[in-house]
């Protein structure tokens, strides 16, 4: 399939998605999450109309990075070590896994201006998932708030992997009332406006729960040439 086709089927998803919740499709930013796929794939997803490209590795993003440069808004979605962030942080635009203060140190130490930061959350309590828990985050958000170059735009989650809707649902709700919450604070560096949720399998449900930023792979760009 091309990436074009894809695209299709999937803004027809999220129209029907935000009609069954009352939503502008306009709200939601589709991310294309190029890690599986070659340069090759990467320009024909950029061809395709997608603006906004996600990478979870160093590596991955620098070598997109090298051809692409700015014809992309980019945005790191993986762990991110501490040691690395000198060399992405030039790069991207967004941060979707801050989950400690070392790390907003460092973005804040490296970067030459602000970042728009996604505090991950690991809502469901999975131990093999990274994310500060819901009680952490409003502490850590709070403590943060000297850092001139962060500035904390969204939170950000992934799904358990399970076939439970009403679990994935309730993980994404969960996410927004924490949002909620941090915007009631009305803390200057972190207006919390975005959601960051929601894959190739759990989309939809995410846009029902108020997902703002929405990360696909493998059902927009495949993931067979890696
Ligand atoms: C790989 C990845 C995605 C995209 O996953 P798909 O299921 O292929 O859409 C989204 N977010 C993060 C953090 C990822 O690592």
């Amino acid at each position: 399939m091309t990436v074009a086709a894809n695209l299709e089927e999937i803004r027809t998803n999220i129209r029907q998605a935000c009609k069954r919740c009352n939503r502008n499709p306009r709200e939601i930013t589709i991310i294309g999450v190029t890690k599986y796929v070659t340069i090759e794939r990467t320009e024909e997803t950029i061809e395709a109309g997608i603006k906004n490209l996600g990478e979870n590795r160093l590596e991955g993003l620098l070598e997109k990075y090298n051809t692409i440069q700015n014809r992309a808004t980019w945005h790191f979605i993986g762990t991110l070590q501490s040691r690395k962030v000198k060399d992405v942080i030039d790069k991207v635009d967004a941060v979707h896994s801050l989950d400690r203060k070392s790390l907003a140190k460092e973005i804040n130490k490296r970067a030459a201006k602000p970042i728009n930061c996604f505090v991950q959350v690991n809502v469901s309590g999975e131990e093999s998932k990274h994310g500060l828990a819901p009680e952490q985050v409003m502490p850590f958000v709070e403590s943060i708030d000297n850092y001139e170059n962060i500035r904390i735009v969204g939170l950000m989650t992934m799904a358990p992997h399970v076939k439970d809707e009403a679990m994935i649902r309730n993980t994404f709700r969960n996410l927004a009332v924490l949002r909620g919450t941090i915007q009631d604070k009305n803390l200057e560096h972190a207006p919390c406006q975005f959601l960051s949720m929601g894959m190739s399998n759990d989309y939809q449900i995410a846009i029902e729960e108020g997902a703002t930023h929405i990360r696909i792979g493998s059902k927009l760009v495949g993931t067979e040439y890696e």
